[in-house]
């Protein structure tokens, strides 16, 4: 017997009718003969409301007390539905996380799931009943009530889907798909018939709020085929699976991450080690750290710049002071009004340009950029946040995203190919019980050979990149990472790139030509450099992949020279004749994590 996850989302069971119109798709799924398991949120803004009663009346309330408090949203849900369609004429039982026995860590708020007993919901589903199951909640080893994070039903909804063996799963909700960027942003976005798992896990972290990022991990982890769609049509919306829609695109999405802040530690120290102390610090809080980027020091300090969540900058900040009292630096500034805005696609790693395209849209309409970030499938720029709007749509206009490429595959297609080759058993047979939401990292790998150009006094004005890597592009190099720092005081930034060691002495010619012409300060580089790659699934979001890599080049003595971070992928620049040893260490150190 085939078993169908649906998930309904907190619109679609916002009052009693739509509650009763979800346990309607829910009793036609079971009377088409599947097992049904349905995972509900809390009813409309219900949460919303009571994180602010929390606020009202403490304004650090303790995480405990907070997911006690959230969990009972999604408890209100599960009883009404499986009322509604006992009143259907159907069994239904509803269980909460606890009941189901969803075990997580104690990381309140933010609870990551370790195993689910499967047993209890499949002898409830055995009994003939549907499965009225709550969203984003556990329970820890205290027996403790958690939560998975705001948003974290999807990722209860996949979860189940994964270690139940589901067919399907279904995610119902107020969108009839993924769009190529927010509709509700942008009302010429375009509904995508696939996405990939790579692509729509970046794209969730970076903003992209239609999935919860932590769902993307296990569906990718577990191959479970995930269905977007509307809980208010019949119409179908968008897959989720391995493949991407077109491979000849460079973007398949644009993102806004609206409430972004950006921390610089300044003066740090540029020994070994200290980026280890400032991140660590901030990992332990469970805080997502992207964009970092290290100017090239003078007189042996650096500055360090990084973006992190708006919400989350005052406890990070916290642990910057902490950290900058023990590593001597000379102090930080932080900006709180700055949006990140992003494109992704499969597609870019294999072509050329495709940052340049960013930067020249961002240029023509006088948009300036303060912090620059890529990596293989995504490109980040940091941008002042009334800015913000503009700038996602002159990104979506200028990688076309409102149109369909030709090569675009659609979802009747990959439904074929899928069903030539998909064996899901096969998977889940291979699922260890408490693995669930470990990290899981798929490769460890060196690139040797590479050199990085920076250029230093760079002005602080809306184009310069673009001028800048149009100049490079010009010339054949193929850049791989660009950052570009935070300006410093004085009003410049610097940018730095990297290149294959074949190319250096070309790019410096280059480099060298782009200081006379925009009369920058400088130009520096290294030859002697090699990229060390960490692949996994969910990366940035597992807080400690940044630390355990920080401490293990710490120790080897290795200095960062560039770094960057992706949910895909944490990349580190670091000089040559010490990757090799690096890259032991780090395959020793994650050898756990390191699926073969
Ligand atoms: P639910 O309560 O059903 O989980 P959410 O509000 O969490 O719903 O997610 C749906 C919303 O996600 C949509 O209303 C839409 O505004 C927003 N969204 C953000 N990015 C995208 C995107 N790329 N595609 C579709 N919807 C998106
Ligand atoms: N109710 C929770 C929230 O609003 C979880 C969810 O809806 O996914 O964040
Ligand atoms: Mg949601």
């Amino acid at each position: 017997m085939s078993l169908i996850v649906q998930k309904f989302g907190g619109t679609s069971v916002a009052d009693v009718e739509k509650i009763r119109a979800a346990a309607r798709k829910a009793i036609r799924a079971h009377t088409q003969g599947h097992q049904v398991v349905t995972v509900v949120s809390a009813m409309g803004k219900n949460t919303d409301r009571l994180v602010e009663l929390a606020y009202e009346l403490n304004e650090r309330p303790p995480a405990r007390e907070m997911d006690v408090l959230l969990s009972t949203g999604e408890q209100v849900t599960v009883a009404l539905m499986a009322m509604a369609i006992e009143s259907l004429g159907y069994k239904a039982v509803s269980l909460t996380g606890a009941q189901m026995g969803i075990r997580t860590d104690n990381t309140f708020t933010k609870a990551r799931i370790q195993s689910i007993d499967t047993q209890r919901i499949q002898g409830y589903l055995d009994a003939g009943n549907i499965v009225i199951a709550a969203g984003f909640q556990g329970i820890d080893d205290d027996f403790n009530i958690t939560t998975l994070g705001r948003g974290g039903s999807d990722t209860t909804a996949v979860a189940l889907a994964a270690v139940l063996g589901a067919d399907t799963c279904e995610i119902y909700t107020d969108v009839d798909g993924v769009y190529t960027t927010d509709p509700r942003l942008l009302p010429e976005a375009r509904r995508v018939e696939v996405v990939s798992y790579d692509e729509m896990l970046e794209l969730a972290s970076l903003g992209a709020g239609v999935m919860h990022n932590r769902s993307i991990e296990f569906a990718k982890k577990f191959g479970v085929p995930i269905h977007v769609r509307s809980s208010f049509s019949d119409t179908t919306g968008s897959m989720i699976v391995a493949e991407c829609e077109s491979e000849s695109s460079p973007v398949c999405g644009a993102a806004m991450t609206k409430n972004e802040a950006r921390v610089t530690i300044l003066g740090v120290p540029d020994v070994p080690g200290t980026s280890l102390d400032i991140f660590s610090r901030i990992a332990d809080r469970k805080i997502a750290v992207d964009m970092i980027v290290q100017n090239v020091g003078t007189e042996g300090r650096a500055d360090l710049s990084f973006t992190v969540p708006n919400s989350e900058l005052a406890v990070t900040l916290e642990a910057a002071r902490d950290a900058i009292e023990k590593i001597g630096a000379q102090g930080v500034s932080y900006d709180e009004n700055v949006s990140k805005i992003s494109v992704v696609g499969l597609g870019m790693a294999q072509q050329t340009g495709v940052a340049h395209r960013m930067f020249s849209a961002l240029a023509e309409a006088g948009i300036n950029i303060y912090m620059i970030t890529t990596s293989e499938i995504k490109i980040s720029a940091l941008v002042p946040r009334d800015k913000a709007q503009d700038a996602l749509r002159v990104v979506h206009n200028t990688f076309k995203l409102d149109s369909v490429a030709e090569d675009a595959r659609n979802w009747s297609r990959i439904q074929h190919d899928r069903s030539q080759t998909a064996d899901l058993q096969s998977v889940v047979a291979t699922l260890q019980d408490d693995t669930l939401e470990k990290l899981t990292l798929t490769d460890i790998a060196l690139v040797p050979d590479q050199a990085r150009i920076t250029l230093l006094g760079v002005p602080d004005r809306p184009g310069i990149a673009a001028d800048i890597f149009a100049d490079v592009g010009k010339s054949g190099i193929f850049v791989d990472m660009i950052v570009q720092g935070y300006d410093g005081e004085d009003g410049t930034t610097s940018v730095s790139f990297t290149v294959p060691k074949a190319d250096y002495a070309n790019s410096r010619t280059v480099a060298e030509a782009l200081c006379k012409k925009f009369n920058l300060r400088g130009t520096e580089g290294a030859d002697d450099i090699a990229k060390l790659s960490v692949s996994g699934i969910g990366l940035r979001s597992h807080t400690s992949v940044g630390t355990i890599m920080f401490r293990t080049l710490a120790q080897a003595g290795v200095n960062i020279q560039m770094i960057n971070t992706s949910e895909l992928q944490v990349n580190v620049v670091i000089q040559s004749d010490k990757a090799a040893e690096t890259e032991r260490l780090l395959r020793e150190t994650f050898a756990e994590s390191l699926r073969s």
